[in-house]
């Protein structure tokens, strides 16, 4: 509902990392809606067995689902490697949704959370989960409320066992997003991210082999096992298998999320998002909220997905944040803004991550010449040597700002 065209450069970034205060219950499909249409019949077929739990990896797998959260981990491989260890296990969603520009779990559970519920029923029964953690982040009050409704209305219906889903409240922290750290998180201490290995696949929430997978990846799955493997990959483009949900924010007419193949390219997505706004002409991209660098409007034809052509660019997709800026943004202003967003969100337990982020930021905003060779330094040392993805892609939007944006300097 905002004026995108008028706004700053700052309006854009803090209003697509800003939560609600007040919960505001947009009308949804609850649970007899749901079932209505024939939700919680895959479900069905999993629990008796109609449906195994070695065919539902395998048409995960074929239907090329992969981790929407960010990391883009195959979910088939996912699930069969949690199955791999010794139980008991256990199972996590993340809803903790912190990347700038992304708003696109909202936008499910905002209108069909049975649609997840779903998949996480069936994703528990795959690796034999004993209990599931939503862990849903705070600045989304009307979710919680809908999940906390959804849950009971679950538990009253005989669906899900009473307690097997729990709902855990972030508290504001966009590190409590990384896997590790959100395990930390429900566990009772400070989300602090874990090093690895182990993976949380082996040694998870309470020391226990976790699933953990994002709200869209569940979304999708009672639909793909539904519709067919093959119905969901050939919705993608060309070596691109699957379609994915779009978060496009900035100066385009209709920000908004948008269902588009993967593979699709930025250019297409703004024509889909109604085009750009007015008076503005396209200059500049982020391809995966904050952490995936910002990229030139002469690379605009690349195919966004995991890897490929992005990753040649020291780039990524992530959580599928597409933020537009225009000829009337200086993107120095945007790099300066993302590194002040890592800087304030670091947790703190490593130096390259809490005094790197700091240091480049200072470096940027110094008088006179960029000292770019101490730049350049920085950033390969937060690369290596910072514990979590965090501090290893927070110089990604500084690399790219020298790269491409020579002139906003
Ligand atoms: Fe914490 Fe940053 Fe280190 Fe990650 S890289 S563990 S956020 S200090």
């Amino acid at each position: 509902d905002r004026e995108v065209g008028n706004a700053t450069v700052e309006d854009l970034l803090t209003w697509s990392r800003t939560g609600e205060t007040e919960a505001n219950t947009p009308a949804y499909k609850g649970l007899e809606a749901y079932r209505a249409r024939g939700g919680y019949s895959v479900w069905e077929q999993v629990k008796s067995g109609a449906l195994s739990a070695d065919d539902v990896i395998d048409k995960l797998s074929d239907a090329g689902l992969r981790g929407l959260g960010g990391a883009g981990f195959p979910t088939g491989k996912k699930w069969s490697f949690v199955r791999g260890y010794e139980g008991p296990r256990l199972m996590t969603i993340n809803g903790d949704e912190g990347e700038p520009g992304t708003f696109k779990d909202r936008y499910y559970l905002e209108r069909n959370p049975h649609a997840m519920f779903e998949g996480a029923l069936i994703g528990a029964h795959v690796v034999e989960a004993e209990k599931c953690y939503v862990y849903m982040r705070d600045e989304y009050p009307a979710v919680l409320n809908i999940l906390r409704d959804e849950i009971a209305a679950l538990e009253a219906a005989g669906i899900a066992p009473k307690g097997f889903f729990e709902l855990r409240r972030g508290a504001g922290a966009y590190i409590c997003g990384e896997e590790s750290a959100m395990l930390e998180s429900i566990e009772g201490k400070r989300g602090l991210p874990r090093h690895r290995p182990p993976y949380i696949a082996e040694v998870g929430l309470f020391s226990r082999p976790t699933l953990n997978n994002n709200v869209e990846t569940l979304y999708w799955v009672p639909t793909i096992l539904e519709r067919g493997a093959d119905w969901f990959a050939s919705q993608g483009k060309e070596g691109h298998p699957g379609m994915r949900s779009w978060s496009v924010s900035g100066r385009v007419r209709n920000p908004g999320v948008i269902v588009a193949p993967a593979g699709v390219t930025v250019r297409e997505l703004i024509d889909l998002a109604g085009g750009m706004a007015d008076g503005h002409a396209f200059k500049a991209y982020l391809p995966g909220g904050a952490s995936g660098g910002i990229l030139p409007a002469d690379k605009g034809d690349v195919p966004l997905d995991f890897g490929g052509e992005l990753a040649e660019l020291g780039s990524f997709v992530g959580s599928h944040a597409v933020v537009i800026f225009s000829d009337q943004d200086n993107i120095k202003d945007v790099a300066l803004n993302l590194m002040d967003f890592f800087t304030h969100e670091s947790c703190g337990q490593c130096t390259p991550c809490r005094g790197g982020t700091e240091k480049m930021g200072k470096l940027l905003r110094s008088d006179g010449p960029l000292d770019e060779d101490t730049i350049r330094d920085l950033e390969q040392v937060m690369r290596d040597a910072s514990i979590c993805g965090l501090g290893q892609a927070a110089p990604n939007p500084v690399n790219h700002l020298l790269a491409h944006f020579r002139e906003d300097l």
